[in-house]
């Protein structure tokens, strides 16, 4: 391949990406405008998993800061490459043997789904002298394939997570089901605000239900109309992804 067929391609992959992250932060504002709602209130988590650092630095170019990964692995090896004042937001499903290497490098931890985890993220955390941010993950649709707790759990593990040190409750994350209408998610946001302003009138020393994250690409619109306070989107900004194919 030519040196000038590289460099047009370069160019044209920073102008989709441009033009990809431009669109979603207009939908961010027009959801925010239908609901009444501040931009400023609403964080866009640009989620980069399997793509390339190339593609991330760009997008850091244009200013966003915010990244979230799914895999501890890729986290922490995009962590290494990139600038430190990234924020990696871990939104995948975590391993309790894996919580040491990602407590220091996580700003925020979206999918704690059980006890134990949190546990183990308590006991690094303290290790390394950090406090630890998270979430409960929420499964709100009740759905078989997913994780996170029922919204009952939900109360109890955010109380019992409460009391450990090292570690700070600071809201819920939901994975809405894979729908084709986003309106059919409507109800499940709304359920997951009323569970968060549920929990946060409970007054639990050591909990804060600032952050509701939920709302991918084909929801988030809904989702912030619903209260979301951080979407997290990929396909949106860095467009489809391709998994290897395993044989
Ligand atoms: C991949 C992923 C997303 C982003 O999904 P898109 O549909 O590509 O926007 C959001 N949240 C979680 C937990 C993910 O794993």
């Amino acid at each position: 391949m030519s040196e000038e067929k590289i460099f047009d391609e370069n160019v044209s992959e920073e102008t989709m990406l441009k033009e990809h992250l431009a669109k979603v932060q207009e939908n961010i504002r027009i959801a925010c405008q239908k609901a009444g709602r501040e931009p400023s209130e609403v964080t866009l988590i640009a989620v980069s998993k399997t793509k390339p650092v190339s593609m991330l630095e760009t997008v850091y170019r244009t200013g966003v800061r915010e990244f979230g990964e799914n895999k501890v692995q890729e986290l922490v090896d995009k962590y290494e490459a990139l600038p430190e004042d990234i924020h990696w937001h871990m939104i995948g499903h975590l391993q309790r043997n894996k919580v040491k290497y990602i407590v220091d490098k996580a700003c925020l931890i979206h999918s704690v789904d059980s006890l134990r985890l949190a546990e183990e993220i308590s006991r690094v955390a303290l290790l390394k002298q950090v406090r630890a941010r998270v979430l409960v993950e929420v499964n709100i649709a009740g759905e078989e394939s997913k994780f996170g707790m029922t919204t009952e759990e939900t109360v109890s593990l955010v109380s019992t997570i409460a009391a450990l040190p090292g570690i700070h409750v600071e809201g819920l994350m939901t994975i809405a089901p894979f729908v084709e209408d986003p309106e059919e998610n409507r109800m499940y946001f709304r359920k997951m605000k009323e569970l968060s302003v549920d929990i946060s009138h409970k007054n639990i020393d050591n909990v804060c239900m600032d952050i509701l994250s939920m709302g991918m690409t084909g929801d988030y619109m809904v989702a912030i109309e619903e209260g979301a306070t951080m979407v997290r989107v990929g396909t949106g900004i860095f467009g489809e992804r391709q998994y290897a194919v395993t044989v």
